[in-house]
């Protein structure tokens, strides 16, 4: 049996792009996968891991006869990757995306789309904090959301083709539009990873002291922040430069809710403290509900056993307790 697609041409080959070349390979969806991007040193790394059949400094190159084109460099490259391959770009083809932004996306690749090749812009809600090639694997989307915003004038059928290769990676589709995807993805992704960095520049500006204390005792909350700032600081550069109305709109709301939050500590309202609390554990336990999240404590993290206790007889076996 063929495969859905001939040629899959990946141009960036990051995280993203690396997990779409084992998930397609896995699954069998293209017949060859090519693959494209800037650094000489990360295509061999490329090359190395045996994620593709073309390996090609030249994205043009890479996107000559494809009939599936997906852009996975940070979104602030789009331009100039995209005025570098649209010559090359064959009629009748798909070109998608994986940036986390989709109104510029449009905004950037719309005019330069040229006549006959289908733009379908996505967004896989997939991800991890490390990048590069080898941060990729092949189960990154399964159970994750992928996000379509084709413009009106695209045919469904080409939507839906796109859509048959999300799935089968693993993914649950669904498409919108880019405005509105970029509004809920500021709140759900944008604003946690500026709060998350913001607390963590908070801490690297501490003294010396105050800050190997907030290390040392980073697992009481801390820690967990510091997952979402260690993520790709270009990759997030290029979201809130292109996500700022947004950001900017969602900000204002987070910046009134905390002036709230900040007044009931104030203040010493309890009751207002612990209403907010509970409304905030049921969203929790609602993403685990959606399969979003694993319900294991800690995040699934594992612990070491804790030693067993030692009994009384056993200390004083070993000339240990009271008695010695
Ligand atoms: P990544 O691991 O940092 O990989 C980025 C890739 O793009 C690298 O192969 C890099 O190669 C290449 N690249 C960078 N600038 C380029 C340029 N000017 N021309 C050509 N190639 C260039 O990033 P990622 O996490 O895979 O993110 C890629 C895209 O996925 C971003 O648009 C991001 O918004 C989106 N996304 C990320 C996540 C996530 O959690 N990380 C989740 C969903 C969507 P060189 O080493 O050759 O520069």
């Amino acid at each position: 049996m063929s495969a859905p697609f001939k040629k899959l041409a990946l141009i960036g080959i990051g995280l993203i792009g690396s997990s779409i070349a084992l998930a397609a390979r896995r699954q069998g969806l293209a017949d060859v996968i090519a693959i494209s991007t800037r650094k000489a040193e990360t295509l061999d790394e490329a090359r190395e891991l045996g994620l593709g059949d073309i390996y090609t400094l030249d994205a043009a190159d890479a996107v000559r006869g494809a009939d599936l084109v997906i852009l996975c460099t940070p979104v602030g490259a789009y331009e100039s990757v995209m005025r570098a391959i649209a010559p090359a770009l064959e009629k009748g083809a798909i070109l998608s995306d994986v940036g986390s932004v989709k109104g510029h996306v449009v905004k950037v690749l719309a005019p330069l789309v040229p006549e006959g090749v289908h733009l379908i812009p996505g967004h896989p809600i997939a991800g991890t904090e490390h990048s590069g090639p080898s941060a990729g694997f092949a189960e990154l989307f399964a159970g994750r959301w992928c996000v379509l915003t084709p413009g009106a004038e695209v045919d469904p059928a080409q939507t839906e083709r796109l859509a048959g290769f999300w799935r089968a990676m693993g993914s649950q589709v669904e498409t919108m539009d880019a405005a509105h995807h970029d509004m809920v993805l500021a709140i759900t992704s944008h604003i946690p990873h500026l709060v998350a960095y913001n607390i963590v520049g908070t801490v690297a500006d501490l003294e010396a002291a105050t800050q190997s204390e907030v290390i040392k005792f980073s697992a009481s909350g801390f820690r967990d922040f510091t997952r979402i700032a260690a993520s790709d600081p270009v990759m997030w550069r290029d979201v809130f430069l292109t996500n700022r109305d947004a950001v900017l709109e969602m900000l204002g709301r987070f910046s009134e809710d905390l002036s709230v939050l900040q007044r009931a500590v104030r203040t010493g309202d309890g009751p207002a403290l612990e209403t907010m609390f509970t409304r905030t554990r049921a969203i929790r336990r609602s993403i685990i509900s959606a399969g979003q999240e694993t319900a294991a404590p800690d995040f699934g993290r594992p612990h070491e056993a804790t030693p067993a206790p030692v009994s009384p007889v056993i200390l004083r076996e070993h000339g240990g307790g009271d008695d010695a």
